[in-house]
C-alpha cells in the first residue's frame, strides 16, 4: 500500500492526503464501529477519544476505511459531552451512544434524549429489556441488542434458554462483536436468521488498538446521531471486519495515482 494512500480522501493540490474526513469510500460506503468504550466514561477501558481519533487515522494510511466511531459508554449517557472539535481536528466522525444493561443481556442505544433517560435508571444492570427497545424508539432514538452471540450478556442465550419474545421488540442484533469469538458471532448469526433482524457491527474496543475492528458499512454518509438512527432505521447495512474494508481502500489508492 503507497505511504500516501489514504483510503478516503480526495486529492489536494498538493497531494497531501490532510483531508480525510467526509468523503464516501470508494465502494460508496461509509463505515462506522457503533460500539466503544474510553477512559472519559467507562472505567474499565483504557482508550482515551483522541487515541481512538488517531488510531483511525492511523489504519486509514494503510488503506483501511473506517469514517467514525459511537462512543457507548456503559450504563450512563452525559448530554453535556460532546467531541466536534476533536472530530473536526482528526476528520473522524465521532458520536455518542450508550451501553445498558438489561434482562437479556446488554443493549446498545443510539440517539438518546432527556425524555428516555428520564425513563430509566441507567445505573440498573436489570432493565426490562422490551421497554428500553420500545422507548429507544418512541423517543426518537434506536436500540440494538450487544454482543447478541455471548453468553449471558447477549440475547440469544436468552432466546434459547427462556424463549424471550424477540418479534416486534427487537429489530437489530449486534451480530459481528469484536470482543466475541467466532463461535459467539456465529450464534448471533444464528438468531439474525431466525428472526429476519438487521445487524450491525461493532468492535466494543476498550484499548486504542481495538477500535475500528468490526464496523457497519452504511449506504449512506452518517456525521449526526439523527442521520444514525435515521439509516439504522430505514436504511439498509450489514457489518463487516476492518480487513473487509481495504478493497475501497485500494481503489481510493490508485484513483490517486
Ligand atoms: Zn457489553
Ligand atoms: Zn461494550
Amino acid at each position: 500500500m503507497a505511504r500516501h494512500a489514504s483510503v478516503c480522501s480526495h486529492p489536494t493540490d498538493s497531494g497531501q492526503d490532510t483531508t480525510i474526513t467526509t468523503s464516501p469510500s470508494a465502494d460508496g460506503l461509509w463505515y462506522l464501529d457503533l460500539h466503544s468504550h474510553s477512559t472519559d466514561a467507562s472505567d474499565d477501558a483504557g482508550g482515551t477519544v483522541e487515541g481512538y481519533a488517531k488510531w483511525i487515522v492511523a489504519r486509514r494510511k494503510r488503506g483501511y476505511h473506517i469514517d467514525g466511531f459511537v462512543l457507548t459508554e456503559h450504563r450512563q449517557y452525559d448530554p453535556a459531552t460532546e467531541y466536534s472539535a476533536l472530530s473536526e481536528q482528526y476528520g473522524v466522525t465521532i458520536l455518542r451512544g450508550a451501553e445498558v444493561e438489561t434482562d437479556i443481556g446488554h443493549v446498545l442505544v443510539y440517539g438518546i434524549t432527556p425524555e428516555f433517560v428520564r425513563g430509566f435508571d441507567l445505573k440498573s444492570v436489570a432493565l426490562p429489556y422490551a421497554d428500553v427497545f420500545k422507548a429507544a424508539r418512541e423517543t426518537g432514538g434506536f436500540a440494538v441488542a450487544a454482543h447478541a452471540g455471548r453468553p449471558r450478556i447477549g440475547l440469544a442465550e436468552h432466546v434459547d434458554t427462556r424463549g424471550v419474545a424477540v418479534e416486534g421488540i427487537v429489530t437489530a442484533i449486534e451480530q459481528l462483536n469484536g470482543g466475541s469469538s467466532n463461535e459467539e458471532n456465529g450464534r448471533g448469526q444464528e438468531l439474525a436468521d431466525r428472526f429476519g433482524l438487521k445487524c450491525v457491527g461493532g468492535s466494543d474496543a476498550h484499548f486504542v488498538s481495538a477500535i475500528g475492528r468490526c464496523l457497519t458499512a452504511f449506504r449512506r454518509p452518517i456525521i449526526s446521531v439523527e442521520e444514525l438512527v435515521q439509516e439504522l432505521t430505514h436504511g439498509e447495512y450489514h457489518p463487516v471486519t476492518v480487513e473487509q474494508t481495504l478493497e475501497a481502500g485500494a481503489t481510493s489508492g490508485e484513483v490517486r495515482g
